[in-house]
């Protein structure tokens, strides 16, 4: 795609060539921060939030639901021991060998005080069951909406992905023609443009001269300057009184 949209590069001045070097490097930039500021990165930040506010919502019910989960199965172990116990006192009091009414009587006070033990456990059962349905049906909807969410989040990483990956195609054509321009070009003034540009913090450092005005920083140049700069022979070096661009005539 960029090999097709890219011209053959116009005959350029000596400074001129920086001009183009400049826009390409621009361009690396743009596709940069394109990259970097994609309205779906933001989405999924806003996606990840979301994610980390379902987990910890879903740990605490769990940590709620294993509590009440622990409660019943101590009162089922429970209930599971006064069975043990009523059987063994059924037993005891069914021997044929049972011959002390005293001894019966009190087994089977017993038997009637495990019974009520047990209701009133199992009861306690109940309520803990009614009590962790809910959180239960609270806690499978949040693992729906995490499902939810963490699919919309892989589309997103999908088309960051294809976004990452379109603009690479798009760099790697902007580097392989700017390979070319700096092939082409002498190498004093590159590095003068290199330097400049490292500590110029993404400001232009070549402007060209647009009838009076620079293009890098839009000023008009003042005429004393001006009749200075369209003096000078087109590849010697001339710099904006008001940027310091370096610029192209
Ligand atoms: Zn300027």
């Amino acid at each position: 795609m960029t090999s097709e949209a890219s011209q053959p590069a116009p005959p350029a001045s000596r400074l001129g060539i920086l001009a183009q070097l400049q826009d390409l490097d621009v361009r690396l930039e743009q596709i940069d921060h394109r990259v970097a500021h994609l309205p779906e990165r933001e989405i999924r930040t806003g996606i990840d939030a979301e994610l980390t506010a379902l987990g910890s919502e879903m740990s605490a019910l769990e940590v709620r639901i294993e509590g009440l989960e622990r409660q019943q199965r101590r009162h089922e172990d429970e209930v599971a021991r006064i069975e043990s116990k009523r059987a063994q006192n059924s037993e005891r009091l069914y021997d044929p060998h049972m011959t002390s009414p005293k001894e019966a009587g009190a087994l089977t006070a017993e038997a009637e005080a495990l019974g009520r033990h047990q209701v009133g456990i199992e009861d306690q059962i109940l309520e803990l069951m009614e009590q962790i349905e809910p959180l239960s049906h609270e806690h499978d909807s949040l693992a729906d909406r995490q499902s939810e969410a963490k699919a919309r989040r892989h589309d997103v990483d999908a088309v960051i992905a294809a976004s990452e990956r379109e603009a690479q195609v798009e760099r790697d054509g902007v580097l392989g023609e700017r390979a070319a321009l700096v092939a082409a070009a002498d190498a004093e003034l590159i590095s003068v443009y290199e330097q400049r540009r490292a500590s110029a913090r993404g400001e232009p450092v070549v402007g060209r001269l647009v009838g009076t005005t620079c293009s890098a920083c839009h000023l008009e140049i003042p005429s004393v300057d001006y009749e200075r700069i369209a003096r000078l022979e087109p590849d010697e070096m001339a710099e904006c009184p008001h940027c310091g661009a370096l610029l192209v005539r």
